[in-house]
């Protein structure tokens, strides 16, 4: 089984998604493996300790001055230039890496390869995969995206690193028209610094915590709104629940689809000439987006948490740096295509529970002040509540009255797609906690023991 498994190195180790790409394909008893990363020379040392396990039979640096800058388009164009020529049965990638997590390179080299793609995966057998959308059979050939589903294993103590070929634009016959910076349709024209939206808590007894939250369920904050740009585009469409707000505010007409698929949205595209295309961000919508951008040859901006028009250009703020900053991209093809952070902006209560929660406390809450359930990632990666309850970066963001995080760290992931809730009460008996930073009450307690 000739499996290739393409790996980067954003602080100058491994992604640890990519890693469990690559102990997936180790654990595949008949693997051969190739190993391939497009990166600048510094990963060296990285890559070749990576060639040292058995299985992996080649190591292939993409390596060239003329990839430097590339963004999402342009890495699939290169990457699929050197897997068309290995052609492996299957093509492993992490689902995303930690430093820009727009998740769309291993969709965009798919729909180059023409492969099957299973994105997202949760649990891997070798010809069945569990997703986030369920389980299948693997249709060869495939690409698959893992998610953070197993742990590395060492390569064997005496086992050798193994010479790395390195390969330039030339060597794949690259048009280097499609390479690097230039051949790039998205470009990031500004970076905002930001420590997120801090509050200042006040500590209360856990006897006070449900008259609290009694009072304050019926008062409205200002919270999350989507800003009409004061100049606007003729024409967007939305795509998906949560799409319509972002395109009303840069466009004087709208035409919305509940879903489109990529071919849909290829022919509606041509249709209609919209200036922008805009995709609610769910993990479908995510891979249907990353395909139709490939197959349109245009530029995608994901994860997108605003949208304005400026001296007729469309403007698209996403959260980059695992959600510390927010950059501002540019499209330099049209129509511009974005995937939104679909905003839940629901009234009332929202009742989160992270891994210091257990699942039955955090229903007891909800049940007892009315409130809807959420988690953090770490939640659903324990098994305790399905994806579509996972707020921050990789889930939803949520604004409603009162977000009450239970047992939640707040790792700046979680935080960026809860700050804008009205109030914010924390429960958690560490006092470090960074979630009590994001929160205007806290009870330094278990959360057990306030029922
Ligand atoms: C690219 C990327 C994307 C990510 N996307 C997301 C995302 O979308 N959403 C997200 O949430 N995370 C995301 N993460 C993960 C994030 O970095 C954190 O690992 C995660 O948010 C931690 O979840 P947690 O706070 O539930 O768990 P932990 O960090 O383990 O915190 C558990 C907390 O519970 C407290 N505790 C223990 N016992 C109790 C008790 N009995 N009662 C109350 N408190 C208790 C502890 O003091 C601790 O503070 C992402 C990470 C990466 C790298």
């Amino acid at each position: 089984m000739k499996v290739a498994v393409c790996v980067k190195f954003p602080c100058g180790e491994i992604n640890p998604f990519d890693a469990c790409a690559l102990e997936a394909a180790l654990s595949l008893p008949d693997a051969d493996i190739t190993l391939v990363s497009m990166s600048p020379l510094k990963v060296m040392t990285a890559f070749k300790e990576l060639s040292r396990y058995d299985k992996v039979s080649r190591a292939i640096l993409l390596c060239d001055p003329l990839f430097a800058g590339s963004d999402t388009l342009a890495t699939s164009y290169v990457l699929s230039l050197l897997l068309k020529r290995i052609s492996p049965d299957m093509v492993f990638f992490g689902s995303r890496s930690v430093d820009s997590d727009t998740a769309q390179v291993p969709a965009q080299t798919a729909q180059r390869l023409g492969y099957s793609f299973y994105p997202f995966v949760m649990r891997f057998s070798g010809s069945r995969v569990v997703t986030r959308e369920g389980e299948f059979s693997l249709s060869l050939p495939a690409a698959l995206s893992f998610e953070r589903i197993n742990v590395l294993r060492f390569p064997s103590f005496r086992a050798k690193p193994k010479e790395v070929e390195i390969l330039s634009a030339s060597d794949l016959n690259a048009d280097i028209s499609r390479t690097g910076l230039k051949g790039s349709p998205t470009e990031v024209v500004n970076y905002v610094r930001t420590e997120g939206k801090i509050r200042k808590c006040r500590f209360i007894d856990k006897e006070e915590f449900f008259p609290l939250v009694e009072r304050l369920k019926n008062v409205r904050k200002k919270r999350f709104e989507i800003r009409e740009s004061a100049e606007k585009t003729d024409l967007a469409l939305a795509i998906g629940a949560g799409a319509e707000a972002y395109a009303q505010a840069i466009a004087k007409k709208v035409i919305s689809f509940p879903f489109l698929s990529a071919e849909e949205t290829k022919v509606k595209t041509e249709e209609y000439s919209p200036k922008a295309v805009i995709f609610a961000s769910s993990p479908e919508n995510k891979t249907v987006a990353a395909f139709a951008a490939a197959k349109m040859g245009l530029g995608l901006c994901a994860d997108c948490t605003s949208l304005r028009t400026q001296n007729g250009e469309i403007i698209a703020t996403r959260p980059v740096n695992s959600g510390r900053d927010y950059a501002d991209i540019i499209c330099k093809t049209s129509p511009l295509l974005a995937t939104v952070l679909s905003f839940d902006d629901s009234d009332g209560i929202i009742v989160s529970g992270g891994r210091g929660c257990e699942k039955e406390t955090v229903i007891k809450f909800a049940d007892k002040l009315n409130a809807k359930i959420c988690c953090s990632r770490a939640a659903v990666d324990d098994g305790k509540f399905p994806y579509d309850c996972q707020v921050g970066l990789t889930g939803k963001a949520v604004a409603p009255d009162v977000y009450i995080a239970l047992g939640i760290s707040g790792a700046v992931q979680h935080t960026c797609g809860m700050e804008n809730s009205g109030t914010v009460i924390a429960v958690n008996p560490d006092k470090n906690a960074r979630i009590f930073e994001f929160a205007d009450y806290g009870v330094l307690d278990k959360a057990e023991n306030l029922l």
